[in-house]
């Protein structure tokens, strides 16, 4: 065993989907940065991906998006969303943003982050360090001024302008600041899978019934990305009933894609994702800043959690700079980068708890409302567009006031019905 000493400006914990960001829009900066990852190389596993639009200008910004391989990634525009059953309540349509970030892209799994990772390799500012797990903080008086890292069998010591935490739900960079989070784990996470369909699926679907949800989203090919809400916990218990027993759940769900649930043929085509929301009540401290995850995780209803992790680094990546050139690495300084990104966050958080609430229930009275609104939106361009624009990631503020919940709920009636903001398209 080792024990190294290395200088840095920027010192990151965590390449996934914050992490890699932020490495890379540093290095495009010439920002002397160092990354380390626990796990041993790119992530392999299965998972699902769409990119929303804010998450489609972070890579362009970066200069990807239009690197990302044809054959992994596929437009989406329309999402339908349907009653357990097949009953079509409303569709939303990606055609009605402002172009050129019209429509949400699926990818294969871990493309667009393998993009990012490569993309890391190839700058001389960056070394992204495999196998190397945060130990602990290094600090003078209060002030963080770097890391100890186990890498391989060797300690490291990095002594770091700033110590930047992207090292998810269940940070240690986090619990080394002392920074309180309140972690809450939902009951229900996915089990997730890719299908090779018999014939394409064209457009996105999306189930909702008495605690039952089922999304299927085209990806390249044939392939369909599929999810399933489950208890979190009973995975292994739904394995034992067999996939011919999961199978006929989903076709009770959607007896049109039969074919498509019949292309699951083994275990090792799905995987359970949990998940989590974290609250904190600050993400600097003087020397040190959390993005993602590690400061705001969120439940998948948004669509959003990588999205906002992605911003964040870009946000963090505009300031740090500044905090260079001036020297100043204090909290006070690197609060302007919470400043700008809490309220977006917190609103996309709350949207997604009531999300949870209305749309995992198997309460009769709250699945009445969440269909009522549903057909509403169908019906209703103004406020589907606003609904639309939250999850593509482009509003900071709550998509609806009281009165619009009011007219979603189907109490009021809507005189602004048809109106779609300047600069959408229809
Ligand atoms: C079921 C499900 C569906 C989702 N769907 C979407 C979606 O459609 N759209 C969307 O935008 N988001 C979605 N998300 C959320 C998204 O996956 C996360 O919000 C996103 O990955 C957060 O990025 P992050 O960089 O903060 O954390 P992570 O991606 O979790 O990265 C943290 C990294 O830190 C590393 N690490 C952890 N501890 C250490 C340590 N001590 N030392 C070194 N490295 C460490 C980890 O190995 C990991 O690579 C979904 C999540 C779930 C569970």
């Amino acid at each position: 065993m080792t024990e190294a000493v290395i200088e840095t400006d920027i010192v990151v914990v965590g390449a996934g989907g914050g992490g890699a960001v932020l490495a890379l829009a540093l290095a495009q900066k010439g920002i002397k940065t160092i990354v380390l990852e626990q796990a041993p190389g790119p992530p392999q596993g299965l998972r699902g991906e769409i990119l929303q639009p804010n998450g489609q200008l972070v890579l362009d910004r970066l200069g990807l998006l239009n690197k990302l391989p044809v054959e992994s990634t596929r437009a989406v525009r329309k999402f339908h969303f349907c009653r357990v059953g097949g009953e079509r309540l409303c569709t939303v349509d990606y055609g009605d943003l402002p172009p050129p970030y019209n429509q949400a892209v699926v990818t294969l799994p871990n493309v667009a982050h393998h993009a990012i990772l490569d993309a890391i390799q190839a700058e001389q500012s960056v070394s992204l360090w495999y196998g190397a797990t945060f130990t602990g903080l290094l600090r003078e008086r209060q002030q963080v001024v770097g890391l100890t890292a186990k890498r391989g069998t060797d300690q490291v010591t990095v002594k770091a302008k700033v110590v930047v935490g992207a090292d998810g739900v269940f940070s240690k960079v986090r619990e080394a600041l002392q920074i309180p989070a309140d972690l809450h784990l939902y009951p229900q996470g996915y089990l997730i899978s890719i299908l090779d369909a018999p014939t394409p699926v064209p457009e996105a679907k999306y189930f909702v019934g008495k605690r039952t949800i089922l999304g299927m989203f085209p990806a390249a090919g044939n392939k369909v990305y599929l999810f399933y809400m489950i208890d979190t916990g009973s995975y292994d218990q739904v394995k034992a009933q067999g996939i011919p027993a999961l199978q006929q759940a989903w076709i009770a769900i959607d007896p049109s894609c039969e074919s498509v649930f019949r292309a699951l043929t083994g275990w090792d085509h799905t995987a359970f994702m949990p998940t989590g929301r974290v609250r904190t009540p600050t993400w600097v401290a003087d020397g040190a800043v959390l993005i993602g995850d590690a400061a705001h995780a969120m439940n998948p209803h948004a669509s959003q959690g990588r999205m906002q992790a992605m911003v964040d680094a870009m946000t963090l990546a505009d300031l740090l700079p500044e905090c260079l050139t001036a020297k100043d690495y204090s909290a006070m300084k690197l609060k302007s980068y919470e400043d700008s990104r809490r309220p977006q966050v917190t609103m996309l958080q709350k949207l997604a708890d009531e999300q949870v609430l209305f749309w995992n229930t198997a309460n009769p009275v709250f699945s009445f409302l969440r269909d009522r609104v549903f057909r509403t939106l169908d019906r209703n361009a103004r406020l589907r567009y606003r609904v639309l624009s939250t999850t593509a990631g482009l509003r900071r503020t709550p998509p609806f006031d009281l009165i619009d919940r009011m007219i979603a709920a189907g109490f009021l009636p809507d005189p602004s019905a048809q109106d779609l903001p300047v600069g959408g398209t229809r």
